[in-house]
């Protein structure tokens, strides 16, 4: 249990024993895992990268139950990791070595959703589409949605501070979460949950915990501000001859469509390859073009986006920015188009082993690091495809290399390059999907040592013990 499958050493945390479980199961029941069977899946992240050997698998309903077991785990200094949908992709979610699993997939209730204020409140462990699917009653939808919507959880959203593909329109968690609830390392819970949009009150500590990846307190409950479900949906799916010409269409996008514009993502062509060839999905035309743009507009007024959006593409098209492109407006075919930015994540995993960095990079250098990596690694066999996409709009890359196995050799060449490479354009080493465990030492290429040292601070004062999430965040 404590042997040494990374260059890290394990903590002085206990190793769970009889009476500890005996503890876990007076509490919850039968709601916890101990067969190694069936605790290998909590074990292993969803892009296969991390692997831990937990024996423990805890599945609480209430935050009550959550503050039993931190308490208990801090007094006996067991380790914690806090694990929501498993979709996070830097190892946050998984264990390192033996440390117990905090899942909250049983804490899945609503409590209110407010078809006039837009408010809604639940538990942490909330599936994003089911979340999404209820808020539709009420004509309102979540305000982010991503690829891994049918698996993530609210609490682990708001843990990563999720970004997502409609982040341009709707912006980031720290806006639209207006509470939470949350329990510290020994246990306390701590009442953050205000629903309201204005609060001035002090300092708002709700904010430590978005994007804190569980490393602070166990978020048990989410009270956020959503918006109304767009009555308009339009996609446009535009093929483009080169970088320059995205750019232009980002600008002019921006400027034709103004407050309607929901979404503009972008795809290179050997990252297009993973969805047609990988998933044997097909494009909306039958020719293939050096980069793709997908840009989604969300209005309440059919007639009106229409007008917008027939000048952005007349005007594309007259300045000669596009080499095709098709505006789908019926559901299914829009739903068929974005399975192709969607399930992108998924189809670089059957390439075989993938190197994912998720940057932020100014606009003008969005996509620089793509050829600059491509020559660096050219000339490596087991290399398969180095390429990008991402959210343009929010100037966030996922650049990729994917090769058949992990390769020692083919690290070396891309790290600690690609930080530094964006640390000297002032860039972001992790846009949306935070730190978790593969990230910590590379901290220092995004945040000032003062930072740091503040960020440890607080860990010290949230989690004295070190028990929530070891080995993740905070830089050793
Ligand atoms: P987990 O993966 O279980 O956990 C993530 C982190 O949060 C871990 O550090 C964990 O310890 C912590 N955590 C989980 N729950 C809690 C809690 N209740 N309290 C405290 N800490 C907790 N991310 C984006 O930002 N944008 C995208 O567009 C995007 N697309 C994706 C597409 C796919 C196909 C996949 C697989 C992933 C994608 N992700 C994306 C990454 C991932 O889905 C997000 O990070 C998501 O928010 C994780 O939620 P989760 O419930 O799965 O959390």
């Amino acid at each position: 249990l404590t042997k040494n499958r990374y260059p890290v050493n394990r903590g002085d945390y206990a190793i769970l024993n009889d009476n500890h479980v005996q503890f876990f199961k007076n509490l919850l029941d039968n709601r916890i895992i101990t067969d190694p069977d069936e605790c290998e899946s909590y074990n292993i992240d969803w892009i296969k990268n991390v692997r831990g050997y937990s024996t423990c698998v805890l599945k609480p309903k209430t935050t009550e139950e959550v503050s039993k077991i931190l308490a208990f785990c801090n007094e006996n200094r067991i380790a914690v990791c806090p694990q929501g949908g498993n979709t996070g992709l830097v190892g946050g979610s998984v264990p390192v070595f033996d440390e117990v699993i905090l899942n909250t997939s049983l804490m899945r209730t609503i409590y209110n959703i407010n078809g006039t204020s837009g408010v809604l409140i639940c538990q942490a462990g909330c599936v994003l589409e089911d979340l999404d699917n209820a808020l539709a009653e009420h004509g309102l939808m979540m305000p982010l949605d991503l690829g891994a919507k049918g698996l993530c959880h609210i609490g682990g959203n708001v843990a990563t501070n999720a970004g997502g593909l409609r982040l341009l329109r709707y912006g980031n968690l720290h806006g639209s979460v207006l509470g939470v609830e949350a329990v510290k390392a020994d246990g306390q819970i701590i009442d953050l949950l205000s629903a309201l949009k204005k609060d001035n009150t002090g300092f708002h500590l709700k904010h430590l915990f978005i994007g804190s990846e569980g490393v602070l307190g166990i978020i048990t409950k989410v009270a956020i501000q959503c918006p109304p479900k767009p009555l308009a949906i339009n996609l446009a799916f535009l093929g483009l001859p080169s970088f320059k010409h995205v750019l232009k269409v980002l600008k002019q996008a921006k400027r034709d469509l103004g407050e309607i514009l929901a979404s503009c993502e972008l795809i290179d062509q050997s990252t297009m390859r993973v969805s047609t060839e990988n998933l044997k999905l097909r494009l909306p035309f039958p020719e293939e073009y050096p980069f793709y743009m997908l840009i989604e507009s969300h209005g309440s007024n059919t007639v009106h986006d229409e007008e917008k959006l027939t000048v952005f593409l007349e005007e594309i098209m007259k300045n000669e920015l596009i080499l095709n492109g098709i505006l789908a407006k019926a559901p299914s075919t829009i739903r068929k188009i974005w399975e192709l930015r969607e399930r992108l994540t998924e189809g670089f995993v059957l390439d075989g082993y993938v190197f994912k960095y998720d940057i932020s990079l100014p606009i003008e250098n969005f996509y620089s690091l793509v050829p600059v990596m491509q020559e660096r690694l050219s000339g490596l066999k087991d290399v398969i495809r180095v390429s990008g996409y991402g959210h343009l709009g929010d100037g966030n890359i996922h650049f990729q290399v994917s090769c058949r196995e992990f390769s020692q050799e083919i690290l070396q060449k891309i790290e600690p390059f690609v930080y530094e490479y964006t640390s000297k354009l002032r860039g972001s080493i992790s846009a949306e999907h935070g730190i978790g465990f593969r990230k910590p030492k590379y901290v220092h290429y995004s945040k000032s040592p003062e930072s740091i040292v503040i960020m440890k601070q607080l860990k010290t004062l949230f989690d004295p013990k070190g028990i929530l999430n070891p080995y993740k965040v905070l830089p050793p």
